[in-house]
């Protein structure tokens, strides 16, 4: 099974990628992964992305797909993958497509993760922080018992400025439009396929599951 998961910050990617991954024995493949990795090795390839991450740009195109290409390469890849953050720009996903040809493989699915915007401004904008002992909270899905206080260390809670109503709006509607050319790219291809998000966490699953139990062998 070649994936790609595909979902707006704040749609459960990373916690439906986890158990992608578990279930069915796949690589997690994630390009802002593997850039971090590179970055605190301090390799040539942590030196070109740094630059770039640090001022929320993308990494250019000829970098990340020079990474995707040498990854899927490699021995685990062969059964498959799950591509996170990757592809990120038509040229990308266009490169994907031919690297893949020449493989003698394609796309089989990607799984897109769909949240109504209301439900992601109050996933991401209800996040809180311990100021001693750094814990998170949300203030409502899973709270502390008393409003504004740690649990674990009795500390002051505080929303981080990233997560600021503001500053939350504006990234997703950066990352709605860096994604929106991609759905049409893969929807003319007819392997995109929507799962709703906005249920619980195992339901998110139970649908994931259903789509890739119904891809052809
Ligand atoms: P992420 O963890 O996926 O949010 O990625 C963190 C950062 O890594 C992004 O803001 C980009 O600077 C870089 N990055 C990750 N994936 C890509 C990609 N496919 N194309 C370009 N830049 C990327």
């Amino acid at each position: 099974m070649n994936l790609i998961l595909m979902g707006l910050p704040g749609a459960g990617k990373g916690t439906q990628a986890e158990r992608i991954v578990e279930k069915y024995g796949l690589p997690h493949i994630s390009t802002g992964d593997m850039f971090r990795a590179a970055i605190k090795e301090e390799t040539e390839l942590g030196k070109k992305a740094k630059s770039y991450m640090d001022a929320g740009e993308l990494v250019p195109d000829d970098v990340t797909i020079g990474i995707v290409r040498e990854r899927l390469g490699k021995a685990d890849c062969q059964k498959g993958f799950l591509l996170d953050g990757f592809p990120r720009t038509t040229a990308q996903a266009e490169a994907l497509d031919n690297l893949l040809a020449d493989m003698g493989r394609q796309i089989d699915a990607v799984l897109y993760i769909d949240v109504d915007r209301d439900s992601l401004l109050e996933r991401l904008t209800g996040r809180r922080i311990c100021s001693q002992c750094g814990a998170t909270y949300h203030i409502t899905l899973n709270p502390p018992k008393e409003e504004g206080v740690c649990d674990k260390c009795g500390g002051e809670l505080f929303q981080r400025d990233d997560d600021k109503i503001e500053t939350v709006k504006t990234r997703l509607e950066v990352n709605e439009k860096q994604q929106k050319p991609l759905l049409d790219f893969y929807n003319k291809k007819n392997c995109l396929q929507e799962i709703d998000g906005n249920q619980d966490i195992d339901d998110v699953f139970a649908s994931i599951e259903r789509v890739l139990g119904g891809l052809p062998a």
